[in-house]
């Protein structure tokens, strides 16, 4: 008995184990599309088949399982069209697989009512843990009345309740604390892979998405012989604003130009945020003369912008552009971020608030 126990646990906890994978990227809950409650309910499903075939024997017709806690992870973590999909499964394959009999008819009851009964419960409660005593509090009232009407020898009814009773209690709670730590870890997944990402302050690429971003797209533009033009934008006398208003002040402009940024460049424009208050749109198949109409566009609509500081103070702040644009100027898309950073410096050199495209031949050609 111990032994099947035993099984049945490393069945349920490899099949868990496995379905963190699948939740890394897509999250199962109750707001989820329809196609992945479907699959949701009928991987627990199958669950339940593997779990009720490496299950215990205790009388020909009588077999006793994990069986109950796929059902419930569904109701937990997809609400109730997985867990009546698991159900189904589970209920059809007992009568199907081990015969119609009095034994496997009320299996197949104690499944449904194990799916109605959780899904309920998890409709009332919301907190994790009550969730769990609910239901397997339910689910051990649900057999209590199941066993004697199948067992009739009483020291055998004494012997299987308190075996099920106590692993059942058992393993609840491993895979409960389980469950718990797998969504940690998730979650930690996640954050960790957006922060390494995205800027924190203001939600647009960070650098080292930048330069992965930059290989990407010089790859793809000499692929396709496209142009490709690069921006790199630093806001003037931003320390000038820091010391005058505060640090807040200065990330709440931060994040109002990101605003502005987005909003002026196309949806496929890379736009990142390279350090402090320096930014960058990478505009794939671009051309230096289109690079110089959104540059002209980013810096008219930060000038023309009121960025609210609190709610009665707002200034305007000016920015500082410089292009550089492969193959026509630049002719090896390594060079590019250089030019650009050059093609800034001359901006800020030559009074600021201004585009300037770097140009081949050394010169850097003012824009106003
Ligand atoms: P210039 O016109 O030459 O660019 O002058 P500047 O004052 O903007 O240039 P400088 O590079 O000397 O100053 C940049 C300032 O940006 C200094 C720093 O305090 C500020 N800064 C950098 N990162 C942040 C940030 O995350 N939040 C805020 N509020 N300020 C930042
Ligand atoms: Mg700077
Ligand atoms: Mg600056």
């Amino acid at each position: 008995m111990i032994t099947e126990l035993f099984i049945n646990s490393c069945i349920l906890i490899a099949f868990i184990s496995i379905s963190q994978n699948f939740v890394m990227k897509k999250d199962i809950n109750k707001n989820s599309s329809i196609a992945l409650k479907i699959l949701t309910g009928t991987y627990a499903g199958l669950l339940g088949i593997l779990l009720m075939l490496f299950s215990i024997r205790v009388t020909p017709s009588i077999i006793t399982d994990f069986r109950a806690l796929p059902i419930l992870l569904s109701a937990i973590y997809g609400g109730f069209l997985p867990t009546i999909i698991a159900s189904l499964i589970m209920g059809a394959f007992r009568i199907l697989y081990f015969g119609i009999s009095n034994a496997s008819l009320i299996a197949l009851i104690v499944i449904l009512l194990m799916g109605s009964g959780f899904s309920t419960i998890n409709l009332v409660k919301s907190e994790m843990k009550g969730k769990w005593i609910y239901s397997i509090t339910y689910s051990l009232l649900v057999n209590t009345i199941a066993m004697p009407i199948l067992i009739k020898d009483s020291m055998l009814l004494f012997k299987v309740f308190t075996v099920y009773c106590v692993s059942t209690l058992l393993m609840s709670y491993f895979i409960f604390k389980f469950t718990e730590y797998l969504s940690e870890s998730v979650q930690s997944y996640r954050r960790l892979k957006s922060e390494a990402t995205i800027d924190f302050l203001t939600g647009l690429n960070n650098v080292r998405q930048f330069d992965n971003m930059f290989n990407i797209v010089a790859q793809q533009t000499i692929r396709n012989g496209e142009e490709l033009s690069l921006l790199f934008l630093d806001i003037d006398y931003f320390k000038k604003i820091n010391d005058t208003f505060g640090h807040s002040s200065g990330d709440m402009i931060l994040k109002d130009l990101a605003v502005i940024l987005s909003n002026t460049c196309r949806v496929y424009d890379v736009i990142s945020r390279n350090g402090g208050e320096e930014f960058s749109v990478l505009l794939a198949n671009c051309p230096a003369a289109h690079a110089l109409e959104v540059a002209e566009r980013i810096r008219k609509n930060v000038e023309g912008n009121k960025f609210y500081i609190s709610n009665k103070v707002n200034i305007n702040i000016t920015v500082s552009l410089g292009i550089s644009t492969y193959p026509n100027i630049t002719s090896n898309i390594d060079n590019l971020l250089e030019h650009a950073d050059t093609a800034l410096y001359e901006a800020k050199k030559t009074g600021r608030n201004k585009v300037v495209l770097y140009n081949s031949k050394d010169q850097l050609t003012n824009v106003n």
